[in-house]
């Protein structure tokens, strides 16, 4: 059992969210504004907030940013655009996951319990790490840190979570399966959620999916991080084939 907070505006959508939620055996509260949740999260403690992105107040962006201003709770987006840059945009300002509207009660559930997965686990009975290092990279899963030639780079939790799994077995073509089952915590597939995160963290380290350097996805079987073949000059020769 969570406690949940439900944003949404729309009150046919609030209250099936609310009675699909409570009869999972989750405490739910619900607010039609950005600025209610505002209000709640500041004064009652929940483990998650779904945050429905078209609020008649604030714009969805502007709402995460406020609400990550006063809170670290985890919230997962709902959204009726599929629009790839907007949603890999407020992953990187603080969102932990998403869903596009309409989503069944089934995936709904699913993330909640992810994500409370996710929270649980980061806490402070997670185990020492040792800092992992391929090529020029380096992951510090204790601190949460990663550098690129001695770069800090500023990296989303999942981001994080992904670069440091993939770190942890360098060299090994992790199926995208397993990334879903390990970094998601998650039995269904969903590819889209990976290529998001995946795009996103090469712009990070500063390649391309058509020129990678560390990070290699392998269309129909996953994805590998290693270290640039010797570091070598990024000329046409040292490009891999796709
Ligand atoms: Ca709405």
């Amino acid at each position: 059992m969570a406690s949940v907070l439900v944003v949404e505006d729309d009150q046919f959508v609030r209250s099936a969210l609310i009675r699909h939620l409570t009869d999972a055996a989750h405490a739910v509260r619900s607010v039609g504004t950005a600025l209610e949740a505002l209000r709640e999260v500041a004064h009652l403690r929940f483990d998650v907030v779904i945050l429905d992105l078209g609020l008649p107040d604030l714009d969805g962006a502007e709402a995460l940013k406020m609400l990550r201003g006063i809170t670290d709770v985890p919230v997962i987006i709902a959204t009726a655009r599929d629009d790839e840059a907007e949603i890999v945009r407020l992953l990187n300002a603080g969102a932990d996951d998403y869903l596009t509207k309409p989503f069944s009660v089934e995936h709904l559930s699913a993330r909640i319990a992810a994500v409370l997965r996710r929270a649980r686990a980061g806490g402070r009975d997670a185990p020492p790490e040792t800092v992992l290092r391929v090529g020029g990279l380096t992951v510090d899963p204790l601190r949460r840190q990663a550098e690129l030639d001695g770069r800090r780079l500023d990296l989303t939790r999942r981001e994080f979570d992904l670069l440091a799994f993939l770190a942890a077995r360098p060299g090994v073509v992790v199926p995208r399966k397993e990334l879903l089952a390990e970094v998601w915590q998650q039995s269904y597939g969903d590819d889209q959620t990976i290529d998001v995160h995946l795009s996103w963290l090469r712009r990070k380290l500063g390649e391309t999916a058509a020129r990678p350097r560390y990070l290699h996805t392998l269309r129909g079987v996953g994805v590998k991080l290693e270290p640039p073949a010797a570091d070598a000059p990024r000329g046409p020769g040292a490009e891999p084939p796709r």
